[in-house]
C-alpha cells in the first residue's frame, strides 16, 4: 500500500508540472516554430542549422504534448458505446505505420458487444499509447495481435500482444513510473497517462506477460455496461 500510495504521489505531482508547464510553453513554441520555418524557407545558407532546430522544436513540442496528455482532462466526455469501435479505430489509424514497419495489426472480432461508459478520445489515447509501445518494440518488423476477452464478472480484457524485445523481469517494477524510458527519444509518459486514464474509468492496466526477445503482452480491463 504504501508503495501504491508512492506511486500515486508521483502520478499527481507529475499531472500538476505537466498542466502547468505544458501551458506555459506552448505558445512560444508555437512562435518560435513559426519564425524558424520563415528563415528555413528564405534563408538557405543556414539550413542546415534551421533543419536540426525544426526538428529539435518538433521533439520538445512531442514531449509538450505527451505532458498536456498527462494533465488532467477538466471534464471527461462519458458516454456509452462499442469498445469494437474504438479499436477499429486507433487499428486503422496504425496500418500504414505498421505496413510501413513491417507491421502487421490485426484486431480479432469480438465474441459479443461490449458496451463501455467512458470518454472515446481518452479511450483511444490508451490504445494509441500501447500501440506506439508496440511498434516501438519492433524494429524489425513483427506482429501485433489484439483479442477482445469478456470476462465473468462484467468486465471486458483486451490483450495487445507483440512481438517485439521484450521487458527484463528488472524493469517490470520500473516501467511504469513517471519519466522513466528506455529509449533514446521516449518521455516514460506513456504508460503513466495509460493508469492515468483506465482509473477515471474503473478500469486497469498489467504487462500480462513479456519475455526477453520474444515478445509483450498487456492487458486492458474495463467494466462493461449491462444493455438490457
Ligand atoms: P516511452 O514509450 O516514452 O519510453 P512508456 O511509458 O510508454 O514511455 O513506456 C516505458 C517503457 O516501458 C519503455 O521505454 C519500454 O522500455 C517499456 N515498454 C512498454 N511497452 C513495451 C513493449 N510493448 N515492449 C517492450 N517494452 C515496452
Ligand atoms: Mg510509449
Amino acid at each position: 500500500t504504501e508503495e501504491l500510495l508512492r506511486q500515486r504521489d508521483k502520478l499527481v505531482l507529475a499531472g500538476e508540472m505537466a498542466a502547468g508547464v505544458a501551458h506555459e510553453v506552448r505558445n512560444p513554441l508555437t512562435s518560435l516554430n513559426g519564425f524558424i520555418q520563415l528563415i528555413h524557407e528564405t534563408d538557405s545558407k543556414h539550413r542546415t542549422y534551421t533543419t536540426i532546430m525544426l526538428s529539435e522544436l518538433k521533439r520538445i513540442n512531442d514531449i509538450v504534448g505527451e505532458f498536456l496528455l498527462l494533465a488532467k482532462p477538466q471534464s471527461l466526455h462519458m458516454e456509452i458505446g462499442l469498445l469494437e469501435k474504438v479499436l477499429s479505430d486507433v487499428t486503422l489509424l496504425f496500418k500504414t505505420e505498421g505496413a510501413l514497419n513491417n507491421i502487421s495489426i490485426s484486431l480479432e472480432p469480438f465474441q459479443e458487444p461490449a458496451y463501455i461508459q467512458g470518454d472515446t478520445n481518452q479511450l483511444k489515447q490508451v490504445f494509441i499509447n500501447l500501440l506506439k509501445n508496440s511498434l516501438e518494440a519492433m524494429p524489425n518488423g513483427g506482429k501485433i495481435i489484439i483479442t477482445p476477452k469478456t470476462t465473468e464478472d462484467g468486465f471486458v480484457d483486451i490483450f495487445i500482444k507483440d512481438n517485439g524485445v521484450g521487458i527484463s523481469k528488472a524493469l517490470l517494477s520500473k516501467i511504469q513510473e513517471p519519466f522513466f524510458t528506455t529509449k533514446e527519444k521516449g518521455t516514460g509518459l506513456g504508460l503513466v497517462i495509460i493508469q492515468n486514464i483506465l482509473h477515471q474509468h474503473q478500469g486497469s492496466f498489467v504487462i500480462y506477460d513479456s519475455k526477453i526477445n520474444e515478445g509483450t503482452t498487456v492487458r486492458v480491463r474495463l467494466p462493461v455496461i449491462n444493455i438490457s
